[in-house]
């Protein structure tokens, strides 16, 4: 058996298929954010601006968060020293889910090594802790979620996005004695679009269903502490467990799931993605406890942060680029066909220093590829106006129909 032609040929059917991924290679200086150095192959350098950043805030340059860190290591070291279980629960960990805790108005949190573990870990096992379990689950939910419900093995159902009354048709059909959870997230990262909490909320009421949120997009940057779109909405009380990242809006790295402490309790006594793993370091959960902490005071980057978003979105209509409908800070822009959609890119970055990754398949249905923008209150008009006068050259140089997405 030639095992590397089958290695071979399955990079070559994603090359076909325009999906071949090239990672940028990228210098960031403190200091300089969004602006970072990229690396070309022939080693050349070259300063870009970055469009397509998760630090949503800047946060990863924020003085607090980095002396927080510096100090985290020169006074602990740099590994945690274990698992959880054995020798691995540093103070921080403990005041970093405390924290958590109350930025979401539970009882108690857990930390995981990042929110795909969490979204696994979690979801993998709520069916072991109750038999017979129908888990509910947005078809666009992420990979994460999808595959800890695959790895739970129990019964599934799966709505269609945000549409309530095909989740309630579902809820209607299952037998009313069942066990139930509605897995959702708030804000959809790729569409920007934001789900229906009050209604999915009542739902569950009326349904006797628990809900599993994912505000991984959302924490950070929505409610008056940056508790997420629940809070926003004030239904941090209806939702049983809302999960997040320390990644994105927060700048370091982690996931975490909060709520009842009994429940989180039976979660961090049974989840193979907590128990069987080093546990974050202790810059990292320094870091992350610095970046909560100032963000739940400063409530005006939240504001600058959808100012930015709303300009860059009205800029782009008033160009004509086919921007998607996005009511949160994701600003995607559809182009509808893979190939298209990583020349743009490519150009963007080799001839106007824009640098914003091509988002294809299987991360969105086949026909919406997209550039997806995600403006950060670091962002200029000066970098919004160059940005879309680039946009509009190749957009006509591509041929890419004004308003309507790609034409062939
Ligand atoms: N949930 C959603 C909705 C996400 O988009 C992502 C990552 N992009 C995750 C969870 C995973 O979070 P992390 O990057 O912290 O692993």
């Amino acid at each position: 058996m030639d095992y590397k032609a089958a290695f071979r040929s399955a990079v070559e059917q994603i090359r076909e298929e325009g999906r071949y991924r090239v990672f940028a290679d990228l210098k960031r200086q403190r200091g300089q954010f969004p602006r970072a150095t990229w690396t070309r192959q022939d080693g050349s350098e070259h300063e870009v601006v970055v469009w397509c950043s998760n630090d949503y805030l800047g946060q990863g340059q924020n003085p607090v968060v980095l002396e927080a860190m510096k100090a985290a290591v020169d006074e602990h070291g740099s590994g945690s020293g274990g698992t959880r279980n054995i020798s691995g629960t540093n103070h921080d960990h403990v005041l970093l889910e405390q924290e958590l805790a109350d930025l979401h108005g539970k009882e108690a949190g857990l930390l995981f090594t990042s929110g795909y573990v969490s979204n696994e870990a979690t979801l993998s096992v709520v069916q072991k802790i109750l038999p017979g379990l129908i888990i509910f689950s947005d078809e666009l939910n992420h990979a994460s979620m999808i595959a800890g419900i695959r790895n739970g093995g129990g019964p599934r159902k799966i709505f269609k996005h945000n549409d309530l009354a095909h989740l309630e048709q579902l809820l209607a059909e299952a037998p009313a004695d069942a066990p139930k959870l509605i897995a959702f997230e708030s804000v959809y990262s790729m569409d920007g679009d934001i789900a229906d909490l009050a209604g999915t909320v009542a739902l569950a009421k009326k349904y006797g269903a628990m809900t599993y949120l994912d505000e991984v997009h959302a924490v950070g940057m929505y409610g008056p502490r940056g508790g997420g779109v629940a809070e926003r909405d004030g239904l941090m009380g209806e939702i049983d467990i809302i999960e997040g990242t320390l990644g994105k809006a927060f700048g370091v790295m982690g996931g975490y799931i909060t709520g009842d402490a009994e429940v989180i309790d039976a979660i961090r006594l049974m989840a193979s993605g907590f128990i069987f793993t080093t546990s974050l370091p202790p810059a990292l959960t320094a870091g992350a406890l610095a970046s909560v902490r100032w963000l739940k005071q400063h409530p005006e980057v939240r504001e600058i942060h959808q100012e930015r978003a709303a300009t860059l979105k009205a800029m782009f209509k008033a160009a004509g680029l086919p921007v998607m409908d996005s009511v949160s800070h994701i600003v995607p822009v559809l182009v509808g066909d893979p190939v298209h959609c990583k020349m743009i890119s490519d150009m963007l970055l080799a001839d106007f220093g824009v640098y914003v990754q091509p988002i294809n398949y299987p991360t969105v249905p086949r026909g919406t590829e997209r550039l997806r923008f995600t403006p950060t209150p670091f962002h200029t008009d000066d970098m919004m106006r160059k940005l879309v006068a680039a946009m509009e050259k190749l957009w006509a140089h591509c041929n890419v129909a004004r308003m309507g997405g790609y034409a062939a």
